[in-house]
């Protein structure tokens, strides 16, 4: 076949008819390897037996026997991280459902395949996978490996780089800031993402220091933009074990002064922010650090404990939005009402809201539309380290400036 992928998708369903005609689409659009599954046990089976990754599961969720909803429950189990099309014939709401509830469990759910299914819609689905999946998918794996040990050796040599992603306004279009995101060059497993190792950083007891050094960094770089020019802000994670000093604000203060740059130029975003025990405490750093000057973000709003409890009692400035409800708010009713109601919230509340995991013109018109302040988003920008940042920058805002 001319336009053969070199892909390997294995396909759930429990009418045979189905399968063949799905695995016929999947070839005729040029797909190397169709696996099939008549059932869920079967599925797990394959799975199992696999060396090297499937690059798409297409899973039926209505099956007698193990239905869809559990077969997904059994691999999200294993951690499966590989992607995922749901297909089914139930109605739109109970797919969506069963997408939420997939998506919940950690799986990577790329999309949904209601049928009747057509060739244009497979099309679609596997326009998402990069032709690298495989190779993501297998250090994925190798991750599993690595421990405390690892990080407290990545920490000590340097290991540890920043990445630059741009937030823009959502009035001028052009960027106002950067959020300051943790990338591990692994000698063997290549770039590692900070979701996949910020839980060991926190294991190995070394958060504070880590903190401390992203914090540094980005500000030593802001440093050298401002004199370029080059006029951002930065935004710094922070997660809620490091609120454990009452002597933080002054820590963080002098760190940034030593930089060089205003305090006012830094915003640190609090993810999982769940209220402790120790609730006095978190207030009274949080309200210094306010003091000193920087910016305070509740990140993740909307998931987990990133609540509107917490909103209520901490002195927050800017709400960031979670991609969760800004991802695919233009083609779905429900995302798109939490979407509208978190930035009206955080519009009343007067913080700055910025929406993040915009990935599609839709979705970033609707978040405009809509009234946020900034935006921040694959659409606009991936992460960058921060030489690759600046030429995107010049050619980003030399668009803008022709526009
Ligand atoms: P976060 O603070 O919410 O950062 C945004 C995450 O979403 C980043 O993932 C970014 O690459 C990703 N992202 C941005 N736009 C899009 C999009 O359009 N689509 C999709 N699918 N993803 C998008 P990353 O870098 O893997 O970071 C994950 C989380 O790890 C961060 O979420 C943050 O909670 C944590 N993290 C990263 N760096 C640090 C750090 O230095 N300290 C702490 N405590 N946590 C960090
Ligand atoms: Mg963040
Ligand atoms: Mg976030």
């Amino acid at each position: 076949m001319d336009n053969e992928k070199q892909m390997r998708v294995l396909v759930l369903d429990d009418d045979s008819f189905m399968l063949e005609f799905i695995t016929h689409l999947l070839q005729e659009l040029g797909v190397s390897e169709v696996l099939v599954a008549e059932n869920g046990r079967s599925g797990l089976y394959i799975l199992a037996g696999q060396v090297a990754d499937i690059d798409l599961l297409i899973c039926d969720i209505e099956m007698p026997g193990m239905d869809g909803i559990e077969f997904l429950r059994n691999i999200a189990d294993q951690d499966y991280r590989g992607k995922i099309a749901l297909f089914s014939g139930v109605d739109a709401n109970l797919l969506k459902a069963a997408e939420r509830l997939a998506v919940a469990r950690g799986l990577n759910i790329i999309g949904t395949l209601p049928k009747p299914v057509t060739i244009g819609a497979i099309a679609a689905m596997l326009e998402k996978i990069p032709i690298s999946a495989s190779q993501i998918s297998v250090s994925d794996k190798a991750l599993q490996v690595l421990d405390v040990t690892d990080i407290e050796h990545a920490l000590a040599s340097d290991q540890i780089g920043i990445y630059y992603q741009p937030k823009v306004s959502a009035i001028t279009g052009y960027v106002t800031g950067v959020e300051c995101l943790t990338r591990w060059q692994h000698a063997r497993h290549g770039c590692v993402l900070s979701d996949n190792f910020i839980s060991l950083v926190n294991q190995a007891g070394l958060i504070n220091d880590f903190t401390h050094y992203v914090l540094r960094k980005s500000a030593e770089q802001l440093h050298v933009w401002l004199q370029q020019s080059i006029d951002l802000k930065i935004s710094v994670n922070v997660s809620m074990e490091n609120l454990d000093r009452f002597n933080l604000p002054e820590l963080y203060e002098e760190t940034i002064k030593k930089c060089g740059i205003p305090v006012e130029y830094v915003t640190l975003e609090i993810t999982e922010s769940k209220l402790g025990k120790d609730f006095a405490k978190t207030l009274d750093i949080l309200t210094r650090i306010r003091l000193k000057g920087f910016g305070l973000a509740i990140d993740d709003f909307g998931t987990g404990y990133s609540s509107m409890e917490t909103l209520k009692h901490l002195p927050f400035t800017e709400l960031k939005v979670d991609r969760l409800f800004a991802h695919g708010a233009s083609n779905d009713l429900a995302t798109r009402a939490i979407l509208e109601s978190s930035i009206k919230l955080g519009r009343i509340l007067n913080l700055n809201v910025v929406v993040e995991g915009i990935e599609t013109e839709a979705d970033y018109r609707l978040a405009t539309e809509l009234g946020c302040d900034e935006i921040q988003g694959f659409f606009i920008a991936k992460p960058m380290p921060a030489d690759e940042f600046v030429e995107w920058l010049i050619a980003y805002e030399a668009m803008l400036d022709d526009f």
